[in-house]
């Protein structure tokens, strides 16, 4: 269970976010919408502990994620609106070091790899150079690199940006396939493919949830027109 209570932060001078709450529970995908330049990629970057709030609360699990860092880090995955990956390395070496780093036992990681390699449908180039994919391939990379351990927290920013017809379908399958244990974080721009995977949206405006909108009950056409009437804040 991952807990933000009353989340703050500015760049300089430049209020972003302002009072930013909310809770995301195992087996749920909850994706944050909100107009460009809102606040959604450093909202994540705050939730992955790559930037600290100025005030705020976040837990993970009951424990404060900027406390005991280290322990979150072991039990997040994070993918970046531009994942950074070690271009010279094979997808496997890439992934055995990944694993290594968050201190998974040793005896695991083979099993790991494997199956993310077969979620991710990555098992074909396996011993090829990262440098050397395209970029589709290179995106299902870092998605099993984000999937890799089983995480409790899943953080997934603009998700399905560059991947084609095929690629995001993949995606949304992996990404419902590793959620059941997993509080998932999300966002991005294909509100079909989102209406698809979100159990909840919530949408950011003027550096809070303006709402929230559970997709329970709804076809996607109502969800993303409900998105968009609360993105121009109309009540409904
Ligand atoms: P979104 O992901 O919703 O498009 P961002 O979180 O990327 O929004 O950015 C929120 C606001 O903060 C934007 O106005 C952006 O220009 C600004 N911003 C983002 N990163 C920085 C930074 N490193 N320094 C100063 N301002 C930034």
């Amino acid at each position: 269970m991952l807990e933000v209570c009353n989340i703050a932060f500015s760049y300089g001078a430049k209020e972003v976010l302002k009072d930013v709450t909310f809770a995301a529970k195992p087996g749920e995908i909850v994706c944050i919408v909100g107009n460009n330049g809102v606040g959604k990629t450093t909202l994540l970057k705050i939730l992955a502990t790559i930037t600290a709030p100025d005030s705020g609360v976040i837990r993970a699990e009951g424990q404060d994620i900027f406390k005991y860092p280290l322990k979150y880090r072991r039990n997040l995955g994070y993918l970046q609106e531009s994942p950074a990956l070690y271009e010279d390395m094979t997808v496997k070496s890439y992934l055995k070091y990944r694993a290594m780093l968050k201190g998974e036992p040793e005896k695991r990681i083979r099993r790991r790899i494997q199956e993310a390699l077969n979620t991710c449908k990555i098992q074909e180039v396996m011993h090829q150079t990262i440098g050397k994919l395209s970029f589709g391939l290179k995106k299902r990379v870092a998605l099993a690199d984000a999937i890799l351990l089983r995480p409790r927290t899943i953080l997934l920013d603009d998700v399905f940006a560059g991947l084609d017809r095929t690629m995001r379908f993949d995606a949304k399958e992996i990404i419902k396939s590793v959620s059941a244990f997993s509080s998932v974080v999300l966002t991005g721009h294909e509100m079909t493919d989102l209406a698809k995977l979100a159990t909840r949206f919530l949408v950011l405006s003027d550096g809070r949830i303006s709402a929230s909108i559970s997709t329970e009950s709804l076809n996607e056409i109502e969800i993303v027109s409900r998105i968009d009437n609360a993105l121009k804040g109309v009540v409904s």
